[in-house]
């Protein structure tokens, strides 16, 4: 069923989202209705400033408000130590945990042929070029725990390989099949306390 004209383009917005269906977007859209200006003013401004203020971090990718990310410009993290990952929300899981003091490499994505996503389209070469550094001791490899992810940790163990360093990935008991951001902070803190070596 369709409404008029506002109410509907606000519920087909709503409905591009992901994870937000027909139902959802609906739901939200008459939610939106009956809130007062200064909250929606406030939702706008949220949505301007993610556009016009957050960039990627030059050397993480990482979302960040500066050239440089919070993380990569925190002195007291460890130098030794990237974990790589496929999106910015996986960093925030993972800071969630507290198990982690070393720095990140947000990949853009996982490989996955079937959308035409290759490592051609992820920033490999950039984690490369970062890899060059000789302070870099150990990759933790936290890829989503699911076909691509899989795949990207496969394509990333072999090109490590030839590098000498010590390459890891999170222990299993995180949820097959899912995204790494959906594992609670206790399971996921484990997976990565009891790494292991790979490769
Ligand atoms: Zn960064």
């Amino acid at each position: 069923m369709a409404f008029e004209g506002a109410v509907q383009q606000l519920i087909d917005e709503l409905g591009r989202l992901p994870g937000v269906g027909p139902k959802s977007a609906q739901r939200i859209a008459f939610h939106l209705l009956t809130v007062d200006g200064e909250q929606i003013v406030e939702l706008m401004d949220a949505l301007r400033r993610v556009k016009d203020e957050v960039r990627f971090c030059i050397t993480c990718g990482n979302v960040s408000e500066e050239d440089v990310c919070r993380i990569c410009r925190d002195p007291k993290r460890s130098e030794n130590v990237i974990c790589v990952v496929e999106e910015s929300k996986d960093v925030a899981a993972i800071e969630r945990t507290h198990e982690f003091r070393g720095r990140y490499h947000v990949l853009g994505g996982a490989i996955d042929p079937v959308n035409g996503v290759g490592p051609d389209q992820l920033r490999m070469s950039e984690l490369m070029a970062r890899l060059q550094s000789p302070s870099i001791e150990e990759i933790i490899i936290a890829t989503d725990p699911n076909l691509e992810g899989e795949a990207t940790a496969t394509y990333l163990v072999r090109m490590l390989a030839p590098m000498g360093l010590r390459v890891t990935r999170l222990a299993s008991g995180l949820p097959v099949g899912g995204d790494l951001e959906y594992a609670d902070e206790v399971t996921l803190g484990r997976a990565f306390a009891g790494r292991r070596a790979v490769g």
